[in-house]
């Protein structure tokens, strides 16, 4: 069958999108997870953007094995060497660099005229494979560029010796009929495209991402790229889980294969959804909390008398798995730590000494433990940044009446080692605790986005809360679990704040090591 790869960008173009920053504890975290859910290329940063993709993008390719890991590039040397030092330790070092071919792009973006921009992707790919065995050119804005044009620039990068072509729908414009034209039309007139892979990378401003991703599979490319989620700039990426999916259930009819493994698919979309802070929508395709629920009388007694009525995808293909939980109050450290084995982490003897200890202050408190507490417990040990000097909470107190003014008293270790007490008042409780904090942390706090969830059912469910705040004119968010809502405020909150502070001991850390 043909095999079509998988090109996962949910940390370069995901995290890029509003709202998200993920530091490289979590990037980490989330590229393990891309390897097991079997992603061919794993996109992990731009490494000229920051430091902080710097060093994400270098753990990231010293780490992963059995996936090719990228780093995006633009079309310039600097950029190219920037990439090479955080690369070059991968097994198979890859690049992707790209260049803008829209009219409206080269004009007023780049202010380049067509021949000027063949000549800039012509020496960038040469350039690059100096260096990188694997070198993948985008045609930005491909969609909107003139096809002839597109035939001409990219017989010149293959010639310079770009292996994959990538054509993404930048501004996630094209129907599917064009769009599988457009490969269609390459494909035919592109001297030499059957050497090298042919990619699509779609939007989906239209809400056709992955059905455009689709069409340009129908028509020869051999790669799709694509985000976990469908996260992403502006209306997002195509969902690589439902295009995974969406070949497997018809394959029938597509006739290709992706080499995804399906059963990671549920996990590595609830670790995306809770290191992002982004919620899925429980009517989304595939992962969706409601995506296998059958509501109406009908339709149940149907699925009662014959589960293909009307189930067509079942929750056990993407690793949703409904066994009861064994473990509880009683349970000793061995089987826990089984636990954490089969759930597939990986957490050292003092990582799983302090989960072990909180899982039995959690087994106090709450009567069942779920798989969900088990995963949201197990993910938050494996990503603690333990060598940063951050904020942590220790006390939390608010004292509230209808009648009276909220007070909020919180105490924390700060980065200095010292524990700090603050208290004052509020308009409610969340707000009286916010105000102390922002007397705490000693700078100018906005709060942008504020939410609370409960993780799993029932009234001792622990619960999220996720903190978006704006800190010294710069954008965090900050998440955290607890069973009371208002310590995982608190604790969201000083997590937002610690992100800056991580940040910045990033910065000092990568400027050291690359001699700046
Ligand atoms: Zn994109």
């Amino acid at each position: 069958m043909r095999k079509i790869d998988i090109f996962d960008t949910t940390l370069r173009d995901g995290e890029q999108s509003a709202g998200i920053n993920l530091n490289t504890a979590e990037k980490m975290e989330i590229a393990r997870q891309l390897e097991r859910f079997g992603a061919t290329v794993i996109e992990a940063g731009f490494p000229a953007s920051s430091p902080g993709d710097f060093e994400a993008v270098q753990r990231i390719a010293n780490t992963v094995k059995n996936s090719t890991v990228t780093g995006l590039a633009r079309a310039m040397k600097s950029d190219i060497d920037t990439a090479w030092e955080a690369l070059k330790g991968g097994q198979q070092p890859h690049l992707h660099v790209f260049l803008a071919t829209s009219p409206i792009h080269m004009e007023y973006k780049l202010q380049k005229t067509p021949d000027q921009v063949v000549d800039i992707a012509v020496e960038a790919v040469k350039y690059a494979r100096k260096f990188f065995p694997l070198v993948q050119w985008s045609a930005e804005d491909a969609f909107r560029s003139d096809p002839e044009f597109l035939v001409r620039i990219i017989n010149q990068v293959i010639k310079a010796g770009a292996t994959t072509i990538n054509i993404p729908d930048t501004v996630g414009y094209a129907t599917p009929q064009e769009y599988g034209a457009l490969f269609k039309f390459l494909k035919e007139n592109v001297t030499g495209i059957n050497r090298v892979k042919l990619s699509t990378h779609c939007h989906n401003d239209l809400g056709m991402a992955v059905v455009n991703s689709i069409a340009a599979i129908e028509n020869g490319a051999d790669q799709v790229e694509g985000t976990i989620n469908g996260i992403g700039e502006r209306a997002g990426n195509a969902a690589l889980e439902e295009i995974a999916v969406a070949l497997h259930i018809r394959k029938d009819f597509y006739g290709v294969e992706t080499g995804v493994n399906l059963q990671e698919i549920k996990r590595t979309s609830q670790l995306v959804s809770q290191l992002t802070g982004v919620v899925i929508q429980p009517n989304k395709a595939v992962v969706g909390k409601n995506a296998f629920a059958h509501e109406s009388g009908i339709h149940q007694d149907g699925m009662l008398k014959n589960r293909e009525t009307y189930e067509i995808i079942t929750p056990e293909l993407i690793g949703e798995t409904t066994a009861p939980l064994a473990l509880g109050k009683h349970s000793g450290r061995h089987a826990f730590k089984d636990r954490a084995i089969t759930m597939g982490f990986e957490l050292n003897d003092q990582q799983l000494n302090e989960a072990f200890a909180e899982f039995k202050k959690l087994a106090d408190r709450k009567k069942e433990i779920t798989e969900d507490d088990l995963f949201v417990l197990f993910t938050g040990k494996q990503i603690e940044n333990s060598d940063a000097s951050i904020y942590e909470l220790t006390n939390v107190q608010v004292q509230y009446g209808t009648s009276n003014v909220p007070t909020a008293t919180v105490a924390a270790n700060v980065p200095s080692g010292e524990n700090v007490v603050v208290a004052t008042t509020g308009a409610g409780s969340v707000e009286a605790i916010f105000n102390a904090l922002e007397l705490l942390v000693k700078g100018h706090v906005n709060i942008l986005d504020y939410r609370v969830t409960s993780i799993g059912k029932g009234r001792d469910a622990l619960g999220e809360a996720v903190v978006n705040l704006r800190f010294n004119g710069e954008t965090f968010t900050g998440r955290d679990i607890s069973q009371d809502v208002l310590e995982a405020s608190a604790k969201a909150y000083l997590n937002a704040i610690n992100r800056k502070l991580v940040k910045d001991q990033t910065q000092v850390r990568v400027k050291e090591m690359v001699g700046q």
